[in-house]
């Protein structure tokens, strides 16, 4: 199943001077795969992920996230469809830091409607899935780096997301501590999540089994059309 697709997008910035900071991006997300998105900075990465997080609009082309297409939505729709079906994780953790780990994780399903007391449960069993369990109580400035990014990771998968859509995770990290993240999303591909995880990082990237590498607005290189993947 596809789960992301882009067809002919463009993001231009309506700054002064304009800037276009995609050009005509075309990509195709299968269920179950792994992709690093590569580039140096201001390549358009991270635009990339705002259009595919449906937090932003292209400028001209189609969005389309488990086949429904984004651009064709109301602003209401568009953000159930992303509190359903996309998880986000940044380089920032974004944790409520008077809130308790586990209702910070709690909170990731918020928008989604679930009732307050199935929101824990689910919470409780993210934080097991990213090796967090004996830390529910805690608040966030009691975890060190690593462990703000795992509950950032456990709030991003807790809706059981069709994707989930990292921006550099291991941007704050020291190297260690980013290896063992990376080992927590590769553990977590392999249990059937899909993600995506923007990196400057050549070593990170390796570490995926597909590799899209963007330049000056473009992808330039797609590891995915090498392996006689239909490109589309
Ligand atoms: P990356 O994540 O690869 O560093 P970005 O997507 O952040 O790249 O930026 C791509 C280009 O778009 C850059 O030239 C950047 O300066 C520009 N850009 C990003 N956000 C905005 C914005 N809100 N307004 C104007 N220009 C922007
Ligand atoms: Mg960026």
């Amino acid at each position: 199943m596809t789960v992301l697709e882009l067809a002919a997008v463009t993001k231009v910035y309506p700054s002064q001077p304009p800037v276009t900071a995609l050009r005509n991006v075309n990509l195709t997300i299968e269920s179950g795969e792994l992709v690093a998105i590569v580039g140096p900075s201001g390549s358009g990465k991270t635009t990339l992920l705002h259009l595919m997080g449906t937090l932003d609009r292209p400028t001209t082309g189609t969005v389309r996230v488990t086949g429904l297409d984004a651009s064709a939505m109301t602003d209401r729709d568009v953000a159930r469809l992303r509190a359903t079906r996309i998880g986000f994780v940044f380089q920032q953790f974004f944790l409520a830091e008077h809130a308790t780990v586990l209702d910070n994780v709690a909170d990731g399903l918020l928008y989604a409607g679930t009732p307050h007391r199935e929101r824990r449960e689910l919470a409780a069993e993210a934080l097991a899935a990213v090796d967090l369990p004996d830390r529910m109580d805690a608040r966030p400035t009691q975890l060190s780096g690593g462990q703000r990014q795992r509950v950032a990771i456990a709030r991003a998968l807790i809706g059981r997301p069709a994707i989930v859509l990292a921006d550099e995770p291991t941007g704050n990290l020291d190297r260690a501590t980013g290896q063992s993240i990376l080992a927590l999303l590769d553990a977590l591909h392999r249990g059937g999540t899909t993600i995506l995880v923007i990196t400057h990082d050549r070593d990170v990237a390796a570490r995926m089994n597909r590799q899209v590498e963007m330049l000056d607005g473009v992808i330039v290189a797609d590891t995915a059309d090498q392996k006689g993947r239909a490109q589309s």
